[in-house]
């Protein structure tokens, strides 16, 4: 029910679930914390059946009003191979008209409007409607740092950045080896770099950002972004740290457990390696294979999610999330992996309940593509992790976490560039879950994050005072 008696702010996100978990909730948090209105444009990819799921629940509970328009058929525009990053930028252009009658349509003035990282263009609207704008980046300041930072690259990097000798210097952050850079810088003379580096330029429009990390976690990134001889010459707007936003471990009610989740309730505490390549993960035949008998070799617990194994690119299934058909999984995995396993492991087909399995005791690493979701959920659950990065920025998100961090190992060779053998996942599986030395330094290390995770949400905390002086902002402007 909209009322004008409280300040309303209007999200823009875009497709995919990394995108629509954190924006649904953000509104939620700014609604229940900072006493304001939430309303939701979504754009969804229109493939995924998880991502509907999750915005028919939060119509039903109500905490922020939802919008949601009709699908846009963007087939005419693109070449039906065109990447990712081009697929969501043309949706979001085309999607403006509908959100700016959507807007004019409000029986209120909002405060302000947020958009997401891949609907930068629509900055211009609220431009011209006189309405205070914010740009939420879902993931973290090292990748924040790098987009807006592209548009200088772009001028005085030649060739390919992948075959660059030297690493991209960022003013004040972590250098950027050309091996991790982001999915849309790998091919300079394709669509959706040209779109990333749009992005880049256009996050500097708008009033301020909000970012989905926290100040312990990246203190030296945050501080750059800050700094007027360093990353704030470029944006010259406020950075508002304002994370973790993530899903919390829902209420899973007595009797309607599953069968997962009983049988991690008889494991050993911290015994069960989680297995999950995120929303669009998947892995080619004999990637698979190797996983399989790394797990097997290993003798560890495991719960692994298994997708049909493809020959194309990391981020193919994005768009059919979770889909794995009427397929019998165990046509993919080795001849009798199932038997020999079915003591120490389950393999749940295409998509688990993530969060209660790594917010469960029994759950000791996680397996992961680096989705920063994921990543957020496993950090303020004090899991380990073993990256594995597919696509997107998942190669920047896991050297972040083996390398800055602290609290995840990673193969030598990049997942998206190669097959890792079983030999070497069979180690990484050993040293994070029971090496004496560097083992253990992580898995310290993961507890001191969650720990600082808690502190920096709690009430003084630094993430908890970049939310309210972001809220203090919107609400100095809003006419009743
Ligand atoms: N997820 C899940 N079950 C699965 C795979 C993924 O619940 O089997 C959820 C996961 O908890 C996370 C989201 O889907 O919240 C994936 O987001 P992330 O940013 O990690 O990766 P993306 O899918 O965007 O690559």
């Amino acid at each position: 029910e909209i009322t004008n008696s409280k300040p309303h702010l209007v999200f823009l996100s875009s497709p995919g679930l990394g995108h629509l978990i954190p924006v649904l909730e953000l509104g939620n948090r700014l609604v229940t914390l900072c006493n304001f209105e939430v309303t939701i444009f979504t754009v969804l990819s229109n493939t995924s059946q998880t991502e509907t799921q999750l915005l028919q629940s939060a119509m039903t509970a109500k905490i922020c009003e939802i919008i949601q328009p009709p699908p846009v058929d963007i087939s005419s525009l693109i070449q039906p191979e065109a990447a990712i990053v081009t697929q969501i930028s043309v949706m979001m252009r085309e999607i403006r008209p509908a959100f700016r009658s959507a807007l004019s349509a409000l029986n209120f003035g909002p405060a302000a409007i947020i958009i997401d990282l891949s609907g930068t263009e629509s900055l211009e609207i609220p431009k011209e409607l006189g309405i205070p704008k914010y740009v939420y980046m879902p993931n973290n300041a090292w990748f924040l740092a790098l987009t807006i930072y592209l548009p200088f690259l772009d001028q005085v990097v030649e060739g390919e950045f992948v075959d660059q000798k030297e690493n991209l210097e960022i003013p004040g952050c972590r250098p950027v080896r050309p091996e991790d850079v982001v999915d849309p810088m790998l091919d300079r003379s394709n669509q959706q770099y040209f779109e990333y580096v749009r992005v880049g330029n256009e996050i500097p429009k708008a009033d301020g950002i909000l970012v989905n990390t926290w100040e312990a976690l990246e203190p030296t990134t945050l501080a750059a972004l800050r700094d007027e001889n360093l990353l704030y010459k470029t944006i010259k707007i406020p950075v508002f740290p304002i994370g973790p936003v993530r899903r919390a471990v829902g209420k899973v009610q007595v009797g309607s457990k599953c069968e997962l989740l009983n049988w991690l309730d008889n494991q050993p505490k911290e015994s069960v390696v989680y297995v999950s390549f995120g929303s669009g993960g998947t892995l080619s035949f004999e990637q698979m294979q190797e996983i399989a008998y790394g797990l097997e070799m290993s003798h560890q617990r495991f719960i692994w999610v298994v997708r049909r194994p493809t020959i194309e690119t990391g981020d193919s299934s994005f768009f059919t999330t979770g889909n794995v058909g009427d397929d019998d999984i165990s046509r993919y995995l080795p001849d009798g992996f199932l038997t020999r396993t079915k003591n120490i492991g389950r393999v749940i087909p295409g998509w688990g309940p993530q969060v209660q399995i790594i917010g469960h005791p029994s759950t000791g690493a996680f397996f992961s593509h680096c989705g920063w979701n994921s990543i957020l959920e496993s950090l303020t659950n004090g899991v380990p992790i073993i990256g594995w990065p597919l696509y997107a920025e998942q190669r920047l998100n896991a050297t972040l976490l083996a390398e800055e961090v602290g609290v995840a190992v990673k193969p030598k060779i990049l997942p998206s560039n190669g097959v890792v053998k079983r030999e070497e996942i069979v180690m990484m599986i050993r040293k994070i879950m029971a090496d004496e030395e560097e083992g253990d330094k992580i898995r310290k290390r993961v507890k001191e994050v969650k720990e600082n995770s808690e502190r920096a949400l709690n009430e003084g905390g630094s993430s908890c005072n970049a939310l309210s002086s972001f809220a203090g902002e919107c609400k100095k402007g809003w006419k009743r």
